[in-house]
């Protein structure tokens, strides 16, 4: 078995690739040469109603464009979602994820009502619990009739046994982007409250898939943005639950534009599609993200 470190990009096809998600690629990249690895490329499709085919394949195009090279085939979430509903029933049978029912306008209605909502590490209200340990004959009745309904994660219960099967905190370690050991971060999935991991339209969740993939697919390294950071508190949790191996993380700063906000795809921010078609070569987008081209000291 191969020893070389493996990392990945992981790109949604909901949108253009802008200069945040060029930064994001290059720095998983660049690291992976930097530290004799192997690179993949994931595309994460799950939701079936924003991602759009098109948008994949002007991805590829982009990030070939930028001088990626990434191994063969190309891991695409939609086409494993058996994978992900086998892994949430794990979950489900050790009574770790609970059916819920409860639409937007019931989650709010409950949200308004407490005194103080608490909020998730996104800023969202954490979800009030509706439904959990609700009547099984309840639950079983609904399930029986089709009626729609998410899983979400048991948050107490599910630390509980992550904390039996790991015998210490739940911990991660980060890397510089050099690939020196930066940190050792104390995970608190529990400021992220009962979170869905089946939703509602799909078998599984952003959480989920990305776990299992990074597993199956020998992720050693996962680089990320900033923006994530939180997240990972919830993907060692799902990691220990699963038995999966534990990557090693780097989060990377996020690319702001002028005005200092994040980039993002709905603000139709600079596409690295435009700032080509406007003469941009792929040495200026490495310039204007603030990295050197590969070999560069
Ligand atoms: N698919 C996620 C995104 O486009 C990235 C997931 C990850 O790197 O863990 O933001």
């Amino acid at each position: 078995m191969s020893t070389r470190p493996i990392f990945r990009f992981a790109p949604s096809p909901n949108g253009e690739l802008h200069l945040g998600h060029a930064y994001s690629a290059l720095v998983s990249f660049d690291m992976a040469r930097r530290l004799g690895g192997r690179f993949l490329l994931r595309i994460e499709d799950i939701d079936v109603g924003r991602c759009r085919p098109e948008f994949e394949a002007r991805i590829l195009e982009d990030l070939a464009w930028l001088g990626l090279e990434w191994e063969e085939p190309v891991r695409r979430q939609s086409e494993h979602f058996e994978t992900y509903r086998d892994a949430a029933a794990r979950l489900e049978d050790r009574g770790l994820l609970y059916p819920c029912f409860a639409t937007r306008k019931e989650i709010a209605k409950a949200v308004s009502a407490a005194s103080e909502p608490l909020t998730d590490p996104d800023g969202a209200p954490l979800y009030p619990g509706l439904y959990r340990g609700a009547p099984r004959a309840e639950i079983e009745r609904r399930r029986a009739a089709g009626e729609a309904h998410a899983l979400r994660l048991d948050l107490e219960r599910a630390v509980a046994a992550a904390w039996e099967r790991a015998g210490a905190d739940i911990a991660f370690t980060e890397l510089a982007a050099d690939g020196r050991h930066e940190a050792v971060h104390t995970a608190e999935p529990g400021r992220w409250g009962d979170t869905v991991i089946v939703r509602k339209d799909v078998p599984t969740s952003y959480h989920l898939s990305v776990v299992v993939d990074d597993a199956l697919q020998g992720v050693t390294h996962v680089t990320r943005g900033r923006d994530l950071f939180a997240a990972t508190d919830l993907h060692r949790l799902l990691q220990i639950l699963l038995d999966l191996p534990e990557p090693l993380y780097h989060h990377h700063g996020l690319i702001a534009d002028a005005e200092g906000r994040k980039l993002s795809k709905s603000h139709e921010d600079r596409s690295l599609r435009s700032l080509r078609d406007h003469g941009a070569t792929p040495a200026d987008i490495r310039r204007m993200v603030g990295l050197r081209a590969l070999g560069e000291r």
